[in-house]
């Protein structure tokens, strides 16, 4: 979605996706990332933020934020960007990695992902970073 297009989320925050494809056998396939989730209606693929719904992806965490955090810049695994100010940082429930050392898996494993979110639209998100000073 881009700045342009007008907000069309609905209240519960279950967007259409792109970038999937129907497969012959009926099923859908994410074409986001290498795990290549195949999923049959009500199904969610192994990040658990993009789901099967009817006859389409959708996603099920765009505009909820597991968390926001003023950090320094250098904390980022950024080399020589802005050094020295701040930046907001912010992310959702789930990941599509299966890290058993994960220092999130309460987030990132998370299966409560109304309870462990706020509202986070993106625009939302870019004004709170600019107001407190993070380029
Ligand atoms: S883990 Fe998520 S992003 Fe990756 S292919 Fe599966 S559904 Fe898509």
């Amino acid at each position: 979605m881009t700045a342009a297009e007008p907000n069309l989320v609905p209240a519960d925050g279950v967007v259409p996706a792109r970038h999937w494809h129907r497969l012959d056998d009926g099923r859908i396939q994410c074409d986001v990332c290498p795990r290549e989730c195949k999923l049959n209606d009500g199904q969610r693929g192994l990040c658990f933020v993009r789901a099967r719904a009817g006859e389409q992806m959708v996603l099920t965490t765009w505009g909820r934020s597991s968390g926001y955090c003023v950090d320094p810049i250098e904390k980022k695994p950024l080399n020589h960007f802005l050094p020295g100010t701040p930046v907001l940082s912010f992310g959702t429930a789930g990941c599509n990695l299966t890290c058993k050392f994960c220092q999130n898996w309460d987030i990132s494993k998370s299966r409560e992902i109304d309870t462990l979110a706020d509202a986070a639209d993106p625009e939302t998100i870019a004004r709170a970073a600019q107001q407190i000073g993070c380029r």
